[in-house]
C-alpha cells in the first residue's frame, strides 16, 4: 500500500496529461507559456479572489508576501508552532523573528485565545514590532479565520493564510486560499493539488500587492524583465506544471476532493470510538491532505506504527519536532512568549494514515483492522 498513491492517479488521468504534456512540448513555450495564466485564471476563479500568481513553490510564495509587505528585521510575526518547517522558515528568512503559538488538541490549528496572549506579550515587551499572522491550514483544515481575523483586524496585523496543505478545504461558504489578506499554497506532489515538480501560488484581492508579488517574483521587473526597478528573485511555475496542473485541478474540482473527504468519512466512522480523530468543526470542510489521528502515548502510537508496517502499511508522523524545538531556532528562544504544550504532546502522539482519492475500501479496511486490534 502507498501512502499517497501518485501512480493510481496518474494511471487515472494518463490520457489527458500525457496529452498536456506533448502539447507543452510541441509549443515550446516552457516559461510563461499561455497554460500558466489560464491556470491563474481558473485558480483565481475557484478559490474566489482577484488574483493568482504562480510561482517556483509554496516557500518562495510565503517569503514573496512577506518580502512585499516589507517585513524585516525588529518585527515579530505569529505563526502556530506546530507545521511544517517552511511556514516559520520564510519569517526568519525576511530576518523577523517567529512567534511560536500553540494549537488546538483537536483541530491541530492555531489557537487564536493563545494568538491572542501572544499578540498582547509583543506588544507589552515592546522590543519587537508585531506585523503579521501566517496561520496555517494545517492537514487540509482551514484554521478559525473568524476568530484570527478579528484578532488581525484589532491589533493591526497583515494576515497570510498558508494554505500550502489547505488548497480545496472551506469555511463559512468561502474557500481556503482565499482568507486574510493574502494566501498561499503548493504544488508540492503529496499536497492536496499537486503538479510533477515544485509549484506554488500567492492569492490576493489587493491589486498593489499583486503587481508588486509579479515584480519581485520576475527579478524585480518594471515594464518588462529588463527594466529593473527593485532586487527580487527568480520563481516561476513553468509552463509544463501549470499544463499538468490544468488537468489536475479539473479532476480535483469535479471528482477528486469529494474522494479524499469520503475516505476520510470512512476512517472516522470507523476509528474515532478507538483513538481521537481529526476534528472539523461545524461550517468547515477540510481537503485531508493527512488524516492525522492522536494516540494515547507515544509508545502505544510505536506499537501501531509497526503493527501498520508488519500489514505492508506506510504511516507518518506530521511532525517529529515543533518549531520552537528546531535547530535553526535556537538563536531566538528568550523571545518566544507561549510554552505551546499542545504543539509539544502532539509530536508524541500524532499520526498520519494513508489518504489520497484513490485509495479502496478494502485498503482502508486493513488499515482500521490493524489500528482497532493494536489499541
Ligand atoms: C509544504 C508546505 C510548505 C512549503 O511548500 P513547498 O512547495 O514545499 O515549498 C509551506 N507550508 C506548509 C504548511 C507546507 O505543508
Amino acid at each position: 500500500m502507498q501512502f499517497r498513491d501518485l501512480g493510481r492517479q496518474y494511471e487515472h488521468l494518463k490520457t489527458k496529461i500525457d496529452q498536456a504534456v506533448q502539447e507543452v512540448l510541441t509549443q515550446g513555450h516552457y516559461i510563461s507559456g499561455p497554460q500558466v495564466k489560464r491556470l491563474e485564471e481558473q485558480l483565481a476563479q475557484f478559490v474566489g479572489v482577484k488574483h493568482c500568481i504562480s510561482c517556483g513553490n509554496g516557500t518562495d510564495a510565503l517569503s514573496l508576501v512577506l518580502r512585499a509587505w516589507k517585513i524585516g528585521q525588529g518585527d515579530a510575526v505569529f505563526v502556530p508552532d506546530f507545521t511544517f518547517f517552511a511556514s516559520a522558515e520564510a519569517i526568519r528568512d525576511r530576518g523577523a523573528i517567529p512567534i511560536f503559538v500553540d494549537v488546538q488538541k483537536d483541530t491541530f490549528n492555531m489557537n487564536p485565545d493563545d494568538l491572542q496572549r501572544c499578540v498582547e506579550a509583543v506588544i507589552s515587551a515592546g522590543t519587537l514590532t508585531p506585523k503579521a499572522i501566517i496561520s496555517v491550514d494545517l492537514f487540509g483544515l482551514p484554521a478559525d479565520y473568524v476568530a484570527i481575523e478579528a484578532i488581525a483586524k484589532t491589533h493591526d496585523l497583515l494576515l497570510l493564510e498558508d494554505g500550502a496543505q489547505g488548497f480545496g478545504g472551506m469555511q463559512k461558504g468561502r474557500h481556503a486560499c482565499g482568507f486574510g489578506d493574502a494566501g498561499i499554497t503548493s504544488f508540492f506532489p503529496a499536497k492536496p493539488l499537486g503538479c510533477y515538480g515544485d509549484g506554488g501560488a500567492i492569492f490576493t484581492n489587493d491589486d498593489a500587492l499583486a503587481t508588486l508579488i509579479r515584480s519581485y517574483a520576475v527579478h524585480g521587473k518594471g515594464s518588462d524583465k529588463y527594466d529593473n526597478v527593485r532586487i527580487g528573485v527568480n520563481s516561476r511555475l513553468d509552463t509544463m506544471q501549470a499544463a499538468i496542473l490544468e488537468v489536475k485541478l479539473e479532476a480535483f474540482i469535479s471528482e477528486e476532493l469529494a474522494l479524499v473527504q469520503k475516505a476520510a468519512q470512512y476512517y472516522h466512522d470507523h476509528l474515532a470510538d478507538v483513538v481521537t480523530v481529526p476534528k472539523t468543526p461545524e461550517g468547515s470542510a477540510s481537503s485531508f491532505a493527512q488524516y492525522s489521528i492522536l494516540l494515547p502515548d507515544e509508545g502505544i502510537r510505536s506499537k501501531v506504527m509497526t503493527a501498520l508496517q508488519d500489514e505492508g502499511i506506510p504511516s507518518m508522523i506530521y511532525y517529529q519536532k515543533r518549531m520552537s524545538d528546531q535547530t535553526a531556532f535556537a538563536d531566538i528562544q528568550d523571545v518566544q512568549v507561549s510554552a505551546c504544550p499542545v504543539a509539544k504532546a502532539h509530536c508524541q502522539t500524532v499520526l498520519a494514515l494513508p489518504i489520497h482519492p484513490y485509495i479502496t475500501k478494502e485498503e482502508q479496511d486493513l488499515v482500521i483492522d490493524v489500528i482497532r486490534k493494536t489499541v
